[in-house]
């Protein structure tokens, strides 16, 4: 089966991801499409593919005869969609590219202007996969997914080219933050790993932020305002006044590259209490500490002028930049650039300013760094990948598995 067949028939299943739920996958119709994956991979040939019962997938493919002693390479994609769009009824379609504008939607006037996605103009004469305007595509990361599939499969068709033992692993879940809780690094065997749920064409990271969040309770005094003099402490001034004594430059709005910034995602309360809720990111430990002692300082400076305890401040880290477990490994970055240039691709490394599953299993013991799928405008009706970067994409997996023999 073509690349193009296979994501186009996976985005016909809806497999968006829950946040609020806690159930393991968040959501049953991941495990409609990872049944259906293992049934595949089987089909294939890969050895002993299965699905968990937390609908995490796994497949094997044998090492040729004399690449047995080649450490085992993970690829892993994932199988939900963003919860921010809607991933049903996906209705894809595949428009030759010219330079216009593209009209997703009649209806809503929903479009692909080359004025407002820049990166449009380097496909003009190529062949896009784009929405109907009213869903996702499923791009992020079912791209990703295909092309791992062809390009095991690719392998499977083809003995004469040697590689290692290949593990492959889909998971649910990465879009609502816990695809690497239930996934098993030691089953899995694999000495290092990518992640293939980046960009466009050329993208390479292995850099994330480092992460914490920051919950601020402020513990004011209400009293009838007509009686108040000197006795109102009011917890939503008191939460005002702490905002404004952050840099009001350091926001994600002026942010972008290597900067890190303090993101104010949710304020509520009343006379009495009140409650803010930021992001911390960074790009190095010390960065994000700094942001973190910040929080602590206002806090401080907070409870001099009102009253020890009216301001508290509660950090919890959630992620940290996987830099660290991929610079003793720096042969996959090499490997990975080497295997893009091979075909035609000019590798562009770039920091991510979020995190990803990979740096969460870089710091289980799995090195993984990301790789591109080729799409673009990821959790929106705006998504698209190009078809041939969905084929591009399975020479390079096919290219960075092989092993060079030099005879
Ligand atoms: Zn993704």
């Amino acid at each position: 089966m073509q690349v193009t067949e296979r994501f186009l028939h996976y985005v016909s299943y809806d497999t968006q991801s829950d946040e609020d739920s806690t159930d393991s996958p968040s959501t049953a119709k991941q495990k409609v499409l990872g049944a259906a994956l293992a049934e595949e991979l089987t089909a294939i040939g890969l050895q002993n593919a299965h699905m968990d019962e937390k609908g995490y997938v796994y497949g094997w493919l044998p090492a040729t005869p004399g690449c047995e002693g080649v450490p085992c390479m993970g690829l892993i994609a994932h199988m939900d969609t963003s919860p921010s769009a809607s991933g049903a009824n996906v209705k894809p379609r595949i428009v030759r590219y010219e330079g216009e504008t593209i009209v997703l939607d009649p209806e809503t006037g929903v479009s692909l202007d080359p004025k407002e996605f820049e990166s449009l103009s380097r496909y003009i004469g190529k062949d896009l996969i784009v929405t109907d305007g009213k869903t996702l595509l499923g791009a992020d990361d079912k791209a990703g997914v295909a092309e791992i599939v062809s390009a095991v499969e690719h392998l499977a068709l083809h003995p004469e080219i040697p590689h290692g033992r290949i593990a492959v692993g889909f998971t649910p879940d990465e879009e609502v933050g816990r695809g690497s809780d239930g996934f098993d690094v030691e089953g899995f065997g694999a000495a290092v790993a990518y992640t293939v749920d980046g960009g466009e064409l050329g993208e390479l990271n292995y850099e994330n932020f480092d992460a914490s969040k920051g919950v601020v309770t402020v513990h004011g005094v209400n009293i009838h305002p007509g009686s108040a003099k000197n006795k109102m402490k009011n917890a939503l001034l008191i939460a005002h006044s702490f905002v404004g004594q952050l840099p009001a430059e350091e926001t994600p709005a002026h942010t972008e590259g290597y900067e890190g910034f303090y993101h104010l995602g949710y304020a509520a309360g009343d006379e009495t209490t009140a409650e803010l809720h930021f992001i911390l990111r960074d790009f190095t430990r010390e960065g994000l500490e700094q942001r973190e002692e910040t929080l602590r300082t206002i806090a401080a400076r907070l409870n001099d002028q009102w009253g020890e305890g009216t301001v508290e401040v509660t950090i919890t880290e959630q992620y940290a930049n996987m830099r660290e477990k991929i610079e003793p490994h720096m042969y996959l970055i090499l490997k990975a650039r080497a295997a893009m240039e091979a075909c035609g691709i000019t590798p562009e490394e770039s920091p991510i300013r979020g995190g990803t599953d990979g740096a969460r299993l870089s710091f289980r013991g799995l090195p993984c760094p990301n790789l591109c799928t080729g799409g673009a405008n990821f959790h929106g009706v705006h998504e698209y990948i190009p078809v041939f970067a969905l084929e591009k994409m399975v020479e390079v997996l096919v290219r960075l598995v092989t092993v060079e023999t030099h005879e």
